[in-house]
């Protein structure tokens, strides 16, 4: 079982079950999102996620139609995101995640539209936008 939380400890999680799929997306919308270069995300079955202190303190921005990132309202963290396509999945923003995991990341993703001053090392397969398989 993983254990994690936002910066100011306000909204608590446990993930019950694997991370697939983590990847690096470099897309404009994450970058903003998390303030950085680049989003580590992962794929967490949506029975597998329980929010087990705050759930009170999150609130979502739908950054595109049909999909809700969510962060804590005190201090801003993000913790998650949300198709209405795919309500069996969320994708957890790994680095709010504070136990050590088994799983990696994968790929780099949307590497067509990462920030110019951004150098990407590693031999991790790279792609323009979405990895093959999406
Ligand atoms: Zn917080
Ligand atoms: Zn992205």
């Amino acid at each position: 079982m993983y254990t994690g939380g936002c910066l100011c400890g306000a909204v608590r999680f446990e993930i019950t079950g694997p991370i697939r799929n983590i990847v690096y997306c470099h897309c404009s919308q994450c970058r903003k999102a998390q303030g950085s270069a680049f989003a580590t995300n992962g794929i967490v079955q949506t029975a597998d996620f329980h929010i087990i202190a705050g759930e009170g303190q999150l609130t979502g921005y739908e950054s595109t139609p049909g999909q809700t990132k969510y962060f804590c309202k005190v201090c801003g963290s993000p913790i998650l995101s949300k198709r209405d396509s795919v309500p069996e999945q969320v994708r957890i923003r790994l680095g709010t995640i504070e136990s050590d995991i088994a799983e990696r990341p994968v790929a780099h993703i949307f590497v067509g539209s990462k920030a110019c001053w951004e150098e990407i090392g590693g031999d991790l397969p790279q792609y323009e936008s979405y990895e093959p398989g999406r």
